[in-house]
């Protein structure tokens, strides 16, 4: 996609701070966070939402899952974190290029 944001990341044609990228996964700080820790956690192939799921995608999205606690323990979340996936319009989505919102950190509020 070439017009989507986070697939210019990936390829490296637009600035982020990276902390963690595999095959199939890259993961980069939230460019307005919205807490001391906010990261984005993102696949590789170009996915829109949520509404983009298909059975072959069950193992890349096991691993952003299970990614999620390690990154966090990574960034001194000893006390736990929280994750976010905004899906269309409705539900706040503006890069339409799945990804999760991991978030955590003192300043953390409650919904
Ligand atoms: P959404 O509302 O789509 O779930 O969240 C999109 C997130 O992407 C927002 O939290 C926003 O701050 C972040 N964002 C938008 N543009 C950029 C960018 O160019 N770089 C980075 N690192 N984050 C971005
Ligand atoms: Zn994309």
């Amino acid at each position: 996609m070439s017009d989507c944001l986070f697939c210019k990341i990936i390829a490296g044609e637009v600035p982020a701070d990276k902390v963690y990228e595999d095959e199939r996964v890259v993961v980069f700080k939230d460019i307005n966070p919205k807490a001391r820790v906010h990261l984005l956690v993102i696949p590789r192939i170009h996915l829109a939402s949520l509404e983009d799921l298909e059975p072959e995608h069950d193992e890349l999205v096991g691993h952003m899952i299970r990614l999620l606690p390690k990154l966090a323990r990574e960034q001194g979340l000893e006390q736990g974190f929280r994750t976010i996936i905004n899906t269309g319009k409705g539900g706040g989505q503006i890069i339409f290029h799945l990804h999760i919102h991991l978030l955590g950190g003192p300043d953390l509020r409650g919904f």
